[in-house]
């Protein structure tokens, strides 16, 4: 067979190269039929139990879930719980059998297709997304329904078959992502999914190369194909001649090389040729997580996404977590970093994170009431978290972090409710840093444009870069038909970075940037030229900045930078880009 190459989104870093193992979707075997009126409900009982077994199925997933599991699998499987619950898949097939008389398995096709329809309607592209869920939770119950068993079974039982295996499939459910966790296969290749998607989320989390959104890619690999998987490109090359091969196998084992190299220096600090230390510190989503910021060298959490213990919790769990809950959770956090700083952010909920039972009216979730906003409206909510923040600054070094704040009144709002959450813990004789420091997130251009605003209120800033440019350049961070115009290196975005981190220091406020930029190495010595001591990110790239920070020379970035600070046109701070890097 010739050799041909795909294009897609790469989500997850890395070369994977293997025989490719494609997994079939339950829906195409199918069998459509007509029953007879006598056998309706034994039909509709027949369903009933597969959507049971399914509930099962689940309840075992999460149970088993390993203390390590990426932070957002939970949340997966509630939303699949979630949508299993809902009468548009437990009760409409039902109905369909009942009056049309089809069988079980075409029937509920029929009502995952209606309703597959209907999500391709929505612009919202993450909730379009969501399509994927449905569909992945229908598969589900029609392999119940036709006996097949799960399409993964086969495969953990021959753990040596796939060590070269890379997974090839219409979509993967995160929760049968799970499964691939703890084998040793290569890589994966979805025909659906964004950069947003769950599995895309999951399969960065877990650091294994993959590439999604590849259209027909499922229809065009056969199955035991030579695959390789460009996973910082977003290509995959099927049944490549042996050359090819070969050039992608010394790539592969340099990148695994570097990587090695690259974990002797998780000890060695952070400081720059010219002697200027530099502070590494980690996003996390999960207390668990402070296992990998420990183990990349960390010293310290920068950012703990505290809305996603908030997130998915409407299906088993059915509540958001209590003051004692979310207490445990961020004290496990700060027991863990042994006494390193652990920075946690209030509940960023609403945009493109939607809590699961939070109906979504807002014409434009993103510039709604989110984060801060919906905190303020949620008083008692709020008032629950802060105290379990501030009662579990009594076990080590906690930082409060308050996102997407433009306004005055907005941090002096929250600043008195910080006040009346430490009133009320010492009426109840409750132990907390009385001196914990508070700071705001600067990823609202407004913010940025109004620093001393928060200068004059705030022990430090963050920059959420992420935010910033969507804002700056209004356009969708997770809508990829406008992808192309998410540039961080617009002039406009490196005006608002470059004059925050300049006002901080001014201020003598300290000024870290937590947004996917601080972990991007190629950005590392722009920002370094601009000022930045504090990078926090993903612990997957922590030694990468690190090795970066460790090359670079300040006395030779910062008159470069501000050179490139004065351009305007895209190709002219591209090549001045380029320069710095080799500088
Ligand atoms: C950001 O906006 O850059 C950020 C760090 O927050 P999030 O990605 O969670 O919105
Ligand atoms: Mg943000």
């Amino acid at each position: 067979m010739a050799s041909f190459t795909l294009h897609g989104i790469p989500v997850s870093r890395g070369i994977a190269i293997g025989r490719a193992h494609l997994l079939a979707s339950a829906a195409l075997d199918v069998k459509h039929y007509l029953i007879s009126e006598e056998q309706v409900e034994a039909e509709v009982q027949r369903l009933q139990n597969a959507i049971a077994a399914v509930h099962q199925e689940l309840q075992a997933v999460w149970r088993e879930l390993p203390p390590d599991a990426p932070a957002e699998l939970g949340a997966f499987i509630d939303v699949h719980a979630l949508i299993l619950s809902d009468p548009m898949i437990s009760e409409m097939p039902l109905d369909i059998i009942r009056s049309r008389h089809y069988n079980a398995e075409w029937a509920l096709l029929t009502q995952i297709d209606e309703l597959s329809a209907q999500f391709d309607e929505i612009e919202d592209t993450y909730l379009r997304e969501r399509k994927n869920d449905i569909q992945q939770v229908g598969e589900r119950v029609l392999k119940v329904l036709t006996g097949t068993a799960s399409t993964l079974a086969g495969l953990a039982s021959s753990p040596d078959s796939t060590a070269h295996m890379i997974v090839v499939a219409h979509d993967i459910s995160p929760a049968d992502m799970l499964q691939f966790r703890d084998r040793a296969f290569a890589g994966f290749i979805t025909d659906l999914g964004g950069q947003n998607s769950h599995t895309a989320i999951v399969a960065r989390s877990l650091d294994i190369p993959a590439a999604v959104g590849m259209y027909n890619a499922s229809a065009l690999i056969a199955q035991d194909d030579w695959v390789i998987i460009d996973g910082d490109a977003g290509v995959v090359i099927v049944d490549p001649p042996p050359v090819v091969l070969e050039q992608y196998r010394e790539r592969q084992a340099r990148m695994l090389r570097e990587r090695k190299k690259l974990s002797r220096l998780k000890k060695t600090p952070a400081v720059t040729k010219d002697g200027t230390e530099i502070t590494l510190l980690a996003n996390i989503e999960l207390p668990q997580d402070c296992a990998a910021a420990l183990e990349a060298g960390a010293t310290g959490i920068g950012l703990f996404r505290s809305e996603f213990l908030f997130m998915g919790r409407a299906g088993y769990a059915n509540r958001l977590p209590t003051e004692d809950e979310q207490f445990e959770s961020y004290k496990m956090a700060v027991t863990a970093m042994k006494g390193r700083p652990v920075t946690i952010r209030t509940l960023d909920i609403g945009a493109d994170k939607p809590m699961d039972n939070a109906e979504e009216t807002a014409l434009n979730p993103a510039l709604g009431l989110r984060a801060i906003r919906y905190c303020l409206a949620e008083p008692q909510m709020f008032m629950a978290q802060l105290r379990a923040i501030l009662r579990a600054s009594a076990f080590g070094p906690i930082k409060l972090l308050i996102p997407m704040l433009a306004h005055a009144f907005e941090i002096d709002q929250t600043l008195n409710m910080i006040e009346q959450a430490k009133a009320q813990l010492r009426e109840a004789n409750r132990k907390f840093d009385p001196q914990i420091q508070i700071g705001a997130m600067i990823e609202i251009p407004a913010a940025a444009l109004a620093l001393p605003l928060f200068a004059q209120r705030l022990d430090f800033l963050s920059i959420g870069t992420n935010d910033l440019i969507q804002y700056t350049l209004a356009v969708d961070r997770v809508d990829h038909e406008v992808a192309h115009l998410y540039n961080p290196l617009h002039p406009a975005v490196l005006f608002l970075l470059s004059t925050t981190i300049a006002a901080g220091a001014k201020a003598g406020i300290p000024v870290s940037v937590c947004g996917e930029m601080a972990g991007d190495t190629k950005l590392t010595r722009l920002l370094l030229g601009m000022g930045l001591r504090e990078f926090s990110m993903h612990p997957a790239q922590l030694l990468s900045v690190k090795q970066e920070i460790l090359n670079s020379d300040l006395t030779v970035l910062v008159p470069k930078t501000r050179k490139i600070l004065r351009l305007m046109e895209a190709n002219a701070i591209n090549e001045a880009m380029e320069q710095l890097r080799s500088a």
